[in-house]
C-alpha cells in the first residue's frame, strides 16, 4: 500500500487524519478521543487498518497522546530517526501503508510520564488509530 497516490489516502482520511498520517502532523495533546479509552480491543491504523496495539499495553503517560509500551507485533511497525524540530527522536510508522503514527521514546523508571517499570513509550496520535472493542 506504500505506493498508493496521495489521491487515494485524501479521499480516505478526513481531512485531520490526512495532516497527521501523510504529513506528519501531531494533534493537539489532550484531545485524542482515544486518549482516555480504556476499553480491551485493538487499535489499527487508521488508514489501512494493520492492527498495531493491544488495550493490554495502553497506559496513561500524562503525556497529552494515547501511549502504549509495546506494539502488537514487531513487524507492523517501522522505526525511522528523525532529527527534525530540532530534537533527536525515532518515528514510528505503519510497516503496511507507511502512515505516521507517532514517536517511540526509552523512559526510565523515575521519569515522569514513563511507564512504572521503564521500557517504551510508544506516543501514537489518536488520529492515526482506529479501535476496535473485542
Ligand atoms: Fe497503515
Amino acid at each position: 500500500m506504500k505506493d498508493k497516490p496521495e489521491s487515494y489516502w485524501k479521499e480516505k482520511l478526513t481531512p485531520e487524519q490526512y495532516k497527521i498520517v501523510r504529513e506528519k502532523g501531531t494533534e493537539e495533546p489532550f484531545t485524542g478521543e482515544l486518549l482516555h479509552n480504556k476499553e480491551d480491543g485493538v487499535y489499527r491504523c487508521a488508514a489501512c487498518g494493520t492492527p498495531l496495539f493491544s488495550s493490554n499495553t495502553k497506559f496513561d503517560s500524562g503525556s497529552g497522546w494515547p501511549s502504549f509500551t509495546d506494539v502488537i507485533e514487531k513487524g507492523n511497525v517501522e522505526l525511522i530517526p528523525d532529527d527534525s524540530h530540532g530534537m533527536h527522536r525515532t518515528e514510528v510508522i505503519c510497516a503496511t501503508c507507511g502512515g505516521h503514527l507517532g514517536h517511540v521514546f526509552e523512559d526510565l523508571p523515575s521519569q515522569a510520564g514513563g511507564p512504572k517499570e521503564g521500557g517504551k513509550r510508544y506516543c501514537i496520535n489518536s488520529c492515526s488509530l482506529d479501535f476496535k472493542e473485542e
